[in-house]
């Protein structure tokens, strides 16, 4: 399944789970459950990020080091080596620059940095059934380690490529990404990153202000950039937004993704349909399953039992499964991965019983 086909199973497995569960009360906090509801978040912050005035320097991927704690990097932040190859984010690195082709001749080399972009209607938030992602008020996407099972959903789902996940830890891994430095945002100041950049080549402030500071900019220069702002529109929109004087493309952005959040994708087409609307839940933890089960099946076999599973489970299985996953809220991790189980030992046993 490639990521575009499983942002549409998101789609639809999100209005499930939205029917399913009930709103977390924390007043700053939007879960996936609600994420229809958050739409625009005018007052929310942003970062407005322009490849003209970066310089590749690496400043801001050494601030988030500090101020996430993370690992000692595999490469010193001064060394320009790491150019050689275009990287992306890890579990000890939440941000990353890298650099692209020549601008017009004589104007030196292309940068841009790279982290969650903190989308307004998150498909990681989505994709996860146990909500452990949350779509705040002020912008930040935010992961709850406490509540996500290591399902890897959110992953696959990603339309940026961001989280990533700490496989070298053999007990209880986590997923990894940009925080948006929520704890920063809390006191009302801005993400490590953008303080200490150099070249002002990032702008916080709302996200109202940072779309008009962008405008502003096009206007005032148009034969610095091109008339797009990166995240305004794009998969409904994003709380990192991007300046460019090339075409997007060549400083490494997907312009394939459309307009349309990761939520939608399946509103018209499935959202219809009672009955496979009930039945995501099974759908997701089937795939679950096969997650944990991957050393056992061939890439064959698990496409072949995810189907059966879809075919076999019938809406009173995905009814049962619905009314336990509104549960997940009051479970611990390890309560939820009983649950999953029994569901899908259910489902099996009825596959067996019925001869497939
Ligand atoms: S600190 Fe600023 S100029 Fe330096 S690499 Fe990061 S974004 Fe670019
Ligand atoms: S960029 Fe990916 S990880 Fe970040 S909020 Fe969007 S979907 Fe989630
Ligand atoms: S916002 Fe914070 S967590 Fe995200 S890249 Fe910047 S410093 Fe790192």
């Amino acid at each position: 399944m490639n990521r575009r086909k499983f942002l549409g199973a998101v789609g639809a497995a999100g209005l499930t789970v939205a029917g399913a569960g009930k709103v977390l009360a924390a007043d700053k906090q939007v879960t996936g459950a609600s994420i229809k509801g958050v739409k625009g978040l005018p007052d929310s912050y942003a970062v407005l990020f322009d490849c003209n005035r970066c310089i590749g320097c690496r400043q801001c991927e050494d601030a988030c080091n500090y101020e996430q704690n993370l690992p000692e990097p595999d490469v010193d932040f001064w060394d320009t080596g790491v150019f050689e190859r275009r990287r992306r984010t890890d579990w000890k690195t939440y941000t990353i620059v890298n650099q692209y082709d020549d601008k017009p001749p004589g104007a030196g080399q292309l940068y841009r940095k790279t982290q969650c972009m903190h989308c307004m209607e998150p498909a990681c938030a989505s994709s996860c059934f146990v909500r452990a992602f949350a779509k705040r008020h002020d912008g930040a996407v935010t992961y709850d380690a406490k509540m996500c099972v290591g399902c890897r959903y959110c992953m696959m789902a990603c339309p940026f490529n961001i989280p990533a996940y700490e496989y070298h830890i053999a007990s209880d891994p986590l997923v990894t990404k940009c925080t948006f430095c929520e704890h920063r945002l809390e006191k009302d100041e801005e993400p490590a990153c953008v303080e200490i950049c150099p070249t002002r080549a990032m702008e916080f402030g709302t996200r109202q202000e940072m779309l008009r500071e962008a405008r502003r900019r096009i206007v005032e220069k148009p034969d610095s950039y091109v008339e797009h702002i990166y995240g305004e529109h794009e998969m409904g929109g994003t709380n990192w937004l991007y300046l460019s004087p090339v075409p997007f493309e060549q400083v490494g952005m997907r312009m394939d993704l459309g307009t349309k959040a990761a939520g939608e994708f399946t509103s018209g087409a499935l959202g219809g349909v009672p009955l496979i609307t009930a039945l995501w839940p099974v759908f997701l933890v089937g795939a679950y399953a096969i997650a944990k089960r991957k050393e056992k099946y061939a890439k064959e076999d698990r496409d072949k039992y995810v189907s059966q599973l879809i075919a076999q489970a019938g809406p009173e299985a995905g009814r049962r499964l619905a009314e336990r996953l509104s549960k997940t809220e009051k479970l611990d991790k390890a309560a939820i991965e009983e649950e999953v189980r029994k569901a899908l030992d259910e489902a099996a046993a009825k596959t067996e019983r019925e001869g497939h």
